[in-house]
């Protein structure tokens, strides 16, 4: 899937931003900050406009957010996930701080008190990747 077509599909305008911003997390397997998704153009696109456009494809759920525990923001594209199913847990490298989203349903039972309801639930997992688990 190309950038457009995550756009078209989306019934969304083809801006130079969304465009690069889709491109980026594309190419890239881990989860992205702003600044790693700047990094290859940080002069392109000014703070306002990169902002803005982050925001309105999370509200637009092309793409979604990822708060890690030093209140950092990461973020990754929806929908490659099998069942698009919102509720998926993430996976923090403590060494290398790559950040994946994992596969599959992930369980979280939490009893609340009565008459509360969840509405959203973030689950990171912190540990090591492959790569810094087993350096070769
Ligand atoms: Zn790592
Ligand atoms: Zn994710």
């Amino acid at each position: 899937m190309t950038a457009e077509e995550i756009l078209q599909r989306h019934k969304l305008k083809n801006t130079g931003c969304r465009k690069f911003i889709l491109t980026e997390l594309l190419r890239s397997d881990s989860a992205l900050s702003e600044e790693e998704i700047k990094k290859p153009f940080p002069e392109l696109f000014d703070r306002v406009t990169f902002y803005r456009t982050l925001k309105t494809l999370e509200e637009q759920h092309v793409i979604h957010r990822i708060v890690l525990h030093d209140n950092s923001v990461k973020y990754a594209l929806n929908g490659h996930h099998s069942d698009q199913n919102p509720v998926h847990a993430h996976f923090h490298c403590g060494k290398c701080d790559e950040v994946l989203c994992l596969e599959g349903k992930s369980h979280f039972d939490a009893e609340l008190p009565a008459d509360f309801v969840t509405r959203e639930v973030f689950v990171v997992v912190e540990g090591l990747c492959a790569g810094c688990n087993h350096p070769s």
